[in-house]
């Protein structure tokens, strides 16, 4: 018996490094449902490859891809759109394991429905985590989804916790003797870039991550360390711990992806190459392990393990992040909003790196926060918080 899977975000890195992982073991996993929202053409390929039974794209692109399926014969693939779409194949009563792999706050609800159908559900998608909080970690109680991190940082927490941490009720601190978690970050490309030359650094010298090959937008989150302080509000959902139990590392050859530390002075970590197939293989099968393409880590080449406190002042994201954890309610969700929002322009060349991080704080201390009772206030919030921030991008412009 197969396992069925949905990939949410097919076309994406992440999606495409899944596909790798499931490639390898077509025995154990066949692919029920897909979702693209741009590059029709290789949405295409692929579902000409792996034969979905449903594929998710936004209504404008349906022609296009109607297209490219009668080129390719493609006869038997329901074309759904949009969000409906998205949740409906999230849902879906013939789907075992939904990987959520959708950039940003659009993932959220597809996510949600993944969650409340009670799947194995994948979580790549940090963003929709942030926004929504404890309400997906509640909605992940009740149904008796399985959530798993496949965030390489997350991954390796969770590795390093004890085996039966999912299983236990946490209420926020510390449980069965540990004392600290380690979050590592690479530090990105601008590691050793001044304060002067981060003013006039590009998109694609951001895009440029020494370690990872991934989407742009998590390339530039991982540049301003917004990522990491995207990483450290998900750790503290996903491992009910509160922010000041999570230390950030900088460790720029990303060999240990986190590490554990307990009260009898033992620190775990795990340790790999940096290649995503490994969380997403560990996250598939947990808690049995399958075989990737990913090569064993090589200690002697890696002889180097090197360890330094972020810098706060020319990454300032990274305080944001946490204050914002710290402050709760929408603050995440406010943060998360304001930072897609600035990402994009500077992707665009509408605003300079450095503004990036001073668009998240404007944006923060404008929106009153409140406590984030309702999926619905955080939908609010999210658009609230883009239309705070966009226009403060429009006044720095002007
Ligand atoms: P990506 O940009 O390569 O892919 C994003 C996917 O989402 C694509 O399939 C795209 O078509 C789809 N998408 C984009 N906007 C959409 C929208 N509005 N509606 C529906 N679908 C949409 O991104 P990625 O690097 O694969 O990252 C995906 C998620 O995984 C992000 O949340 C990221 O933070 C997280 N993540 C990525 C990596 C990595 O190595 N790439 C590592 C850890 C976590
Ligand atoms: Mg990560």
């Amino acid at each position: 018996m197969t396992q069925a899977v949905c990939i949410l975000g097919v076309t994406g890195s992440i999606g495409q490094s899944t596909l790798k992982v499931l490639a390898k073991h077509p025995e154990h996993y066949s692919i029920y449902a897909l979702s693209g929202y741009s590059r029709m053409a290789e949405l295409a390929m692929i579902c000409r490859e792996h034969r979905p039974k449903v594929v998710v794209v936004p209504a404008e692109k349906v022609a296009e891809l109607s297209e490219y399926f009668n080129e390719y014969q493609l006869k038997n693939i329901e074309i759904l759109t949009d969000t409906t779409g998205l949740e409906q194949i999230a849902a879906h009563p013939d789907v075992d394991i939904v990987m959520a792999a959708i950039v940003g706050a659009a993932g959220l609800l597809p996510t949600l429905a993944a969650i409340k159908a009670g799947k194995r559900v994948l979580l790549a998608n940090k963003e929709a985590l942030v926004m929504s909080g404890e309400l997906m970690m509640q909605a992940a109680h009740q149904s008796k989804a399985l959530l798993l991190p496949v965030d390489s940082e997350h991954n390796a927490i969770f590795q390093c916790l004890p085996a039966n941490y999912m299983q236990l009720d946490k209420q926020g601190e510390p449980i069965l003797g540990v004392s600290q978690i380690l979050l590592t970050a690479s530090g990105g490309p601008f590691l050793t870039t001044s304060l002067e030359q981060l003013e006039q650094v590009t998109p694609a010298q951001a895009c440029k991550h020494p370690n990872w090959s991934m989407g742009q937008k998590i390339s530039v989150d991982s540049a301003t360390l917004m990522n990491k302080g995207l990483e450290l509000i998900e750790a503290c959902h996903l491992f009910s711990i509160k922010e000041h139990f999570v230390t950030v590392v900088v460790h720029p050859q990303s060999i240990i992806h986190s590490m554990v530390q307990y009260v009898d002075g033992s620190t775990l970590a795990q340790m790999g190459n940096p290649d995503m197939c490994t969380p997403i293989a560990h996250a598939l099968a947990w808690p049995e392990r399958i075989a990737t393409n990913v090569a064993p880590l090589d200690v002697f080449v890696h002889a180097q393990l090197n360890f330094q406190a972020p810098d706060l002042v020319r990454f300032p994201a990274l305080k944001l992040a946490r204050q914002a954890m710290q402050a709760g309610g929408i603050m995440p969700a406010v943060l998360n909003a304001a930072n897609e929002v600035a990402v994009a322009a500077f992707l665009k060349q509408q605003l300079s790196f450095l503004k990036i991080a001073q668009t998240v704080e404007h944006t923060l201390n404008q929106v009153q926060n409140v406590a984030a009772e309702s999926i619905d206030l955080i939908l609010h919030t999210d658009e609230l918080a883009r239309d705070v921030a966009a226009q403060y991008i429009r006044r720095l412009g002007s």
